[in-house]
């Protein structure tokens, strides 16, 4: 009889204890794995800017970085990828009006993201604005434009310190990481950036105004614009440019109206 009161409360104490370490592991861990993911994403996008990290090695963390998000992120809440999954990310533009070259400045060969010294590729489309003094200002409203997230995902990283007269060429940008699309997405050149890694954003959101960062997007040859990239992570977690034109076109506009 004792003996078995003592196995039901052996069984009980078991099963608190199961309890507690489950709430744990719910509660904190995926928050703390989450901002050590965006960390090391960061340091890899430093490190390649820098050129002091191989592009092997840069490929291996890279990939390391994705697995681990993968495993965060289920894919079982997705949404259907229609139109109302994309919201066009610059606020009172349609991408008709605002996508450099009708969708032909997109040129993915060549491109990796792990080499610093490999250029002429352009894996990304140009996103302009009105603004003919340059002022980050839209010519329409005298006010700073939005920049949007085109679909939801979690912020990765972000730069904020850009300066003029640094030779960065991606000046301010944001990393944004789309569990369903399972792919990153890249926004640079902005003015102000308006959030932080470990941060969920949804499609629509705000998530900077619109600038001229970046070393040759601050020349005056170059009109204002947004630089947006998309890259699709293979079966192993390694990047590949895909060409955005369609979503944008299709995406949902927020703000049509330069009144509102
Ligand atoms: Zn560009």
């Amino acid at each position: 009889m004792v003996k078995a009161l003592l196995m039901t409360i052996k069984r009980m104490v078991g099963i608190v204890l199961i309890l507690s370490i489950s709430g744990w592991i719910n509660e904190s861990e995926p928050s703390e794995k989450l901002s050590e993911s965006c960390a090391a994403f960061h340091q890899i996008q430093m490190d390649i800017r820098d050129d002091v990290i191989s592009p092997d090695s840069a490929r291996a963390a890279f990939r390391a970085v994705m697995q681990q998000l993968r495993a965060e992120f289920k894919r079982d809440t997705c949404h259907a990828i229609d139109s109302a999954y994309f919201v066009y990310p610059v606020k009172n533009y349609t991408a008709r009006e605002s996508v450099g070259g009708r969708g032909k400045g997109y040129r993915a060969d060549g491109f990796d993201l792990f080499d610093n010294n490999v250029k002429g590729s352009h894996p990304a489309h140009d996103l302009f604005i009105k603004d003919k003094d340059q002022d980050n200002l839209d010519d329409r409203t005298w006010k700073p434009v939005d920049v949007l997230a085109f679909t939801s995902g979690i912020v990765l990283a972000t730069e904020t310190g850009w300066k003029f007269d640094s030779e960065y060429r991606g000046g301010n940008w944001i990393w944004i990481y789309d569990p369903c699309l399972d792919g990153v997405f890249y926004y640079a050149h902005n003015n102000i950036i308006e959030v932080q890694p470990g941060q969920w954003v949804n499609a629509g959101d705000k998530i900077a105004e619109m600038g001229r960062s970046g070393y040759n997007a601050y020349q005056k040859r170059s009109p204002t614009h947004l630089h947006l990239m998309f890259l699709q992570l293979d079966e192993y977690g390694m990047p590949l440019p895909v060409n955005t034109y369609d979503w944008m076109l299709m995406a949902t506009t927020k703000g049509s109206s330069p009144d509102e």
